[in-house]
């Protein structure tokens, strides 16, 4: 299924890839980044599974021969074939430009997957997983986030057929839902009855919560529904974290995680995972190992770091910088702290996973200054 697609160059100034073949858990394709005819870097996602970074690096002449670039823009990757579903992968350059499947590769997957209700690969009527957004309002005015911005206005999404939503939801087959966009799920009055009742339809439920407030006995019977829970926690430093997310607790963090496993056991279920979500500045970078130390210690089973986008400006805060612009010495101690994070988290299976296109802006500042590349390879 799906052999060597032939290749047209597209407009030199736009990124431009595709996935041409998808078998038994290996997928095959090429993609060029706009401008650079270096090794494609991209990102790889396949349902829940840790994304994978990954580069397009090797030849193949139809890709020399249709004067893409000099044709190092090739890349087969294996993913365990138990569980692959193709329906379910994404593929993006780091500009975040998304891979799709050729016509010829969407046709032979059609041949060999007969099954009547899928139209096209990526293009199923049946949701797996689903973001859903609903509220873009937050509690929190976290320094670095565009909820802070002037002019930023959160509000509820309307929630008022909130049964027939769910009913869609079902007959599209989705089995996992985030319950979270950009804002702060529990701010919205009554979350709680809205995650019991998406519990109670049998979703597979995850959420990103900031768990800034205490939260009550009956959002704990709901939270403690909740499989996957990742809290936004950017430093296990109470000060620093209270500067930087404003009205945060480290405490009342802790608290929550130990009170919605204690809610969970009393309920006989199986306790939530918790993840820490760090998104990564210069006055986070030098200490990332003893954060991570410090989660686990905790009981978190996964970090994910998030790379800062930087907004303007806010009078009368110290704005968190992205990381490369640390002086030579913190810089060194960043790329230091995530190579001893990564043999932390390995040391343990814990997954550490970080936002496309931070480490590779952190070795290229590394090799700008001259610097070791090692320390962040
Ligand atoms: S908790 Fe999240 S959404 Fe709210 S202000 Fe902080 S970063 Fe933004």
């Amino acid at each position: 299924m799906g052999g060597e697609a032939v290749v047209e160059a597209g407009p030199a100034g736009r990124s431009l890839g595709f996935i041409d073949d998808v078998r038994d858990g290996l997928v095959k394709g090429w993609a060029r980044e706009a401008g650079r005819d270096a090794p494609a870097r991209l990102t790889l996602r396949h349902a829940e599974d840790p994304p994978i970074e990954l580069l397009a690096d090797a030849f193949r002449p139809d890709l020399a021969a249709a004067g893409i670039g000099q044709g190092r823009h090739a890349f087969a990757i294996r993913l365990p074939a138990a569980g692959f579903d193709p329906g379910r992968l994404e593929l993006r350059l780091a500009d975040g430009t998304r891979l799709r499947p050729t016509p010829e590769c969407i046709a032979a997957w059609r041949a060999a997957n007969a099954a009547p209700d899928i139209e096209a690969l990526l293009e199923s009527p049946v949701t797996r997983v689903l973001h859903w957004e609903m509220t873009r309002a937050c509690n929190l005015r976290c320094t670095y986030c565009a909820v802070s911005q002037p002019g930023y206005a959160g509000a509820d999404m309307d929630l008022e057929d909130f049964e027939a939503l769910v009913a869609a939801l079902r007959a599209r087959g989705v089995r996992t839902l985030m319950v979270n966009g950009h804002g702060e799920t529990t701010t919205i009055p009554g979350w709680h009855r809205r995650i019991l009742a998406l519990a109670e339809a049998g979703f597979a439920l995850g959420i990103i919560s900031n768990f800034a407030r205490l939260l009550r006995p009956e959002e704990l019977d709901a939270m403690a529904r909740i499989g996957s829970i990742q809290v936004s926690v950017d430093t296990h430093r109470p000060e620093l974290l209270r500067a930087i997310r404003r009205r945060v607790d480290l405490g009342n963090i802790l608290l929550n995680m130990t009170a919605v496993r204690a809610r969970a056991d009393a309920l006989g279920l199986k306790r939530p995972d918790f993840a820490w979500s760090c998104v990564m500045s210069d006055q986070v970078a030098p200490d990332f190992a003893d954060y991570v130390r410090f989660g686990l210690a905790a009981g978190v089973t996964a970090f994910d770091v998030c790379n800062l986008t930087r907004y303007p400006d806010l009078e009368g805060v110290a704005m968190p910088e992205h990381a490369t612009t640390l002086p030579d010495a913190g810089l060194l101690r960043f790329a230091a702290a995530l190579e001893e994070a990564r043999h932390l988290t390995a040391a343990r299976g814990v997954p550490l996973s970080s936002q496309a296109g931070l480490l590779d802006t952190l070795r290229l500042e590394l090799a700008r200054r001259g610097l070791p590349a090692a320390a962040a390879a």
